[in-house]
């Protein structure tokens, strides 16, 4: 059951609140029914504002942060997105409508294959889904406008920043696992990359190799 006019409304305002203003961003994620990508008895709380489970031992980011991050990247509708963590493919679905083509990669086959029907299912026909190490990026298909990292690495890997184009944002957080991480954002310039430091935040470390599922 997708949710009440109601439910909708209070979750794109505790979004904006929170932060999230940029219209197209708002009106991608009042498209994306979160509830689709948690199953069982979260789905009921899947317009709360808070991380929930999903299959793997992972978990669906805050709706906010997954607001924040989006807006941070400044996607237009020519760029080709590339994302690190497809999760639940909740992050995938909302870029599939502000970008042309988004790659999204999973180090688990049983969540990519389960992002891909949910993508398939709702017609989604833009996303390309990979299961592998994601550190090492897509070089058949770079270089990328955007890259999106939704686990935390130590440092934006050298093989991402390798397949930015000049002039392309990548958004990620780093830090170690179990402190605070930082969101950041990397822009390639002509003659090197340039760094901003966003906010504070928490997320599942980005893992070697890949999962056992
Ligand atoms: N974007 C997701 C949430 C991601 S949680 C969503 O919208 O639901 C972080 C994900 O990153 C997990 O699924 C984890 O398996 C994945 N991950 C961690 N390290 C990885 C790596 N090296 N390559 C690809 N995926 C990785």
């Amino acid at each position: 059951m997708s949710a009440s006019a109601e439910t909708k409304m209070q979750f794109l305002f505790a979004l904006r609140s929170k932060g999230v203003i940029d219209t197209c961003v708002l009106t991608a994620m009042e498209r994306v029914d979160r509830a689709a990508f948690v199953k069982g008895i979260f789905a009921e709380r899947a317009y709360e504002d808070m991380p929930l489970p999903i299959s793997c031992g992972q978990t669906i980011s805050q709706p906010s942060i997954v607001g924040i991050m989006t807006q941070a990247l400044k996607v237009s509708p020519r760029d080709k997105v590339l994302e690190i963590g497809t999760g639940s493919g909740y992050q995938a679905a909302i870029l599939s409508h502000l970008a042309r083509r988004v790659y999204t990669v999973d180090r688990y086959r049983r969540l990519v294959i389960q992002a891909q029907a949910i993508f398939t299912a709702q017609d989604i026909t833009n996303i390309t889904t990979f299961t592998g190490d994601g550190s090492h990026g897509f070089a058949e298909h770079a270089p990328f406008d955007r890259i999106l990292l939704t686990a935390a690495a130590e440092d934006p890997p050298g093989p991402l920043l390798a397949q930015l184009r000049v002039g392309g944002i990548m958004v990620l957080p780093v830090g170690q696992s179990d402190t605070v991480q930082s969101l950041i954002r990397v822009t390639r310039l002509e003659t090197g990359f340039d760094y901003e430091e966003l906010r504070p935040v928490r997320f599942v470390p980005l893992l070697e190799g890949l999962g056992a599922d």
